[in-house]
């Protein structure tokens, strides 16, 4: 039987219990209310993902609730915004119960974790797309930005760096290794670096999270704060597994080119980062040069700054 528009929302995106206690009204009615306390800001952003552009047709429903949700999260983590809550636009070809069912566990699995409730969105039919519209809180004038870096700054980031880069090249069948599990569970389901960018928020100078490559993200965070950025090629935190991919192939610029880790890159003075308190890993310094370079055993040469760029093919 053909189910309603609003029967497919209610069956499967209306979560039984709020999570946030800022959501005043969810799913339902025309817009959704939230009640936002005074002293804060609210971060806003969308992220779209589209078929055959950022995930395949036969792409793992849940895998896709769960990344797409993440990707939007992950921007609230760079500015040091803690997530409340989400809009859903739904653009679909067709009603596949068994894939929006899965869909929207993904989605709402991850949501839960982090206390983000889906408070509307909208569906429509047509080639399949879909947009995230996050909702975040920051304290007044604490959010961290692209635009602050100073010269004499360490160049930081979280975790590790090309794993969904080497994750990409499995799935897409250039390159096979026997343990490529943790990279591959990278590229398809990214978490969002929350308390990294929380904890972060009253020590670093500015901030962004890597998902168009950690060359083109730390190159926007020296364009956009008139600064330059060296990194140190022996510092970066690669994988045994990214290790043995450089080795074979050659590829060494693959991490610093490959997007989709969502892992945080700050910058911070020396004397802020003995108080920090989460993992980390300095890779570089911010200088008075020009855009992004790397040393290598003791030579310095310039990364081109090229991220995916969607109108560029
Ligand atoms: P309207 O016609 O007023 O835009 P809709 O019929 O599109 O309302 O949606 C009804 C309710 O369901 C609204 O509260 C809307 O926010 C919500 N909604 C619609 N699509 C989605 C979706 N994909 N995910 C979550 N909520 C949705
Ligand atoms: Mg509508």
């Amino acid at each position: 039987m053909a189910v309603s528009e609003f029967g497919l929302i209610e069956r499967y995106f209306k979560q039984q219990t709020v999570n946030n206690p800022t959501t005043r009204l969810g799913i339902g009615d025309d817009c959704a209310l939230l009640s936002i306390p005074a002293g804060v800001e609210l971060a806003l952003t969308t992220d779209t993902m589209v078929e055959n552009i950022h995930f395949l047709a036969n792409a793992n429903p849940e895998w896709l609730g769960h990344k797409l949700l993440a990707v939007n999260l992950s921007d609230l983590a760079s500015m040091g915004a803690k997530p409340l809550s989400v809009l859903l636009a739904l653009t679909l070809p067709s009603v596949d119960e068994q894939w929006l069912s899965r869909f929207a566990q993904g989605f709402l699995n991850l949501a839960r974790r982090y206390n983000v409730d889906l408070i509307g969105g909208d569906t429509t039919a047509g080639a399949l797309t879909l947009t995230v519209q996050a909702l975040g809180l920051v304290p007044a004038n604490t959010a961290m930005k692209r635009s602050t870096a100073q010269i004499g700054d360490l160049v930081c980031m979280t975790g590790l760096l090309g794993e969904a880069g080497l994750g990409l090249k499995i799935a897409q069948g250039h390159y096979t290794c026997a343990d490529g599990e943790a990279a591959l569970a990278r590229l398809h389901r990214p978490e969002p670096q929350i308390a990294a960018g929380l904890a972060l928020r009253e020590f670093a100078s500015a901030c962004i999270d890597i998902s168009d490559g950690l060359a083109a993200d730390l190159g926007h965070i020296a364009a956009q704060s008139g600064v330059g950025a060296c990194l140190e090629w022996a510092c970066l935190p690669l994988s045994p597994q990214v290790k043995h991919y450089i080795a074979t192939t050659g590829d060494w610029q693959m991490p610093l080119g490959a997007g989709d880790d969502y892992e945080l890159c700050f910058t911070i003075s020396p004397a802020k980062l003995k108080s920090l308190a989460i993992p980390y890993t300095q890779i570089g310094i911010i200088d008075q040069g020009d855009g992004v370079r790397i040393t290598q055993s003791g030579s310095t040469q310039p990364l081109s700054r090229q991220g995916y760029e969607h109108f560029s093919q």
